[in-house]
């Protein structure tokens, strides 16, 4: 079995596109479809043929291109069960826990409720790899608009079991406003200051700051530290759940300038 080609590029104002390739079958798989002349563009450069599109969510910037590339390639739209009627041409509705094969490969199907109802993440243990749509950002999370604080907390907690090797493909390039947000609340983190510095770094170039890794994020994204002393300490939650830090720090996020 050959090795899968990732090919992530930046569409919309900051939406990523996402393609995986299997150059044994090629198959192709497209993570959401943001816009779909962007993704037709890619495919075409690369000689590609869109066999599926694997749906996080409902939102407009995830599943705008959705119809005309099925009509186009007549792919298959793979996505979540809970909000399946909301998916433009859905095929297969997906749930937490299940495992489906593609190109091959296992994806396993994490539930994610809190940006929306029924927002589901795709994770590929043998590429290591996890496709977290607008449930984790490198350095953030998504903002919880249908579900709640706490559903949105336990949703990104999963992200904390996942190898530490696994590479982090969401939704959004949002790191660089993220790590702002990130360092105003632990400021004396070491890695989240290298991050920070690197993330500029990268922006500067118009560099993409995606895939990151889930240890990456572990020793810097402050929603997946909800026990670090120093993010409690800022907080004044220093005997607060982690359940009530994620919700503070989520609170203060969607206000912070
Ligand atoms: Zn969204
Ligand atoms: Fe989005």
């Amino acid at each position: 079995m050959s090795e899968l080609v990732f090919h992530l590029f930046p569409c919309r104002s900051d939406n990523y596109g996402l393609l995986l390739h299997d150059p044994t079958t090629g198959a192709t798989a497209a993570v959401d479809a943001p816009d779909a002349a962007a993704v037709m563009a890619e495919l075409q450069s690369r000689g590609w043929q869109l066999t599926h599109i694997l749906t996080t969510h409902h939102h407009g910037d995830h599943v705008e291109g959705n119809l005309a590339l099925k009509q186009r390639f007549g792919c298959s739209i793979i996505g979540p069960a809970a909000e399946a009627a909301l998916i433009p041409g859905i095929d297969r509705q997906v749930s937490g826990g299940e495992h489906f094969t593609w190109a091959g490969r296992e994806v396993r199907v994490l539930d994610c409720p809190g940006h929306t109802k029924g927002h589901v993440a795709y994770h590929m243990p043998a590429e290591a790899a996890v496709f977290a749509g607008d449930t984790l950002f490198s350095l953030g999370c998504g903002r919880v608009f249908e579900g709640t604080l706490d559903e949105m907390y336990r949703s990104t907690r999963q992200f904390r079991t996942l190898p530490p090797d696994t590479r982090l493909y969401c939704g959004h390039e949002y790191t660089q406003s993220n790590a702002r947000f990130a360092l105003s609340v632990e400021a004396g983190n070491a890695a989240l200051q290298a991050r920070a510095a690197e993330v500029d770094r990268l922006r500067a170039a118009n560099h993409l700051t995606c895939p990151s890794t889930i240890g990456a994020e572990l020793a810097t994204n402050p929603f997946l530290r909800t026990d670090s002393p120093e993010i409690r300490k800022t907080l004044g939650l220093e005997r607060a759940s982690d359940a009530e830090v994620f919700a503070e720090l989520r609170r203060r996020k969607d206000s912070f300038k």
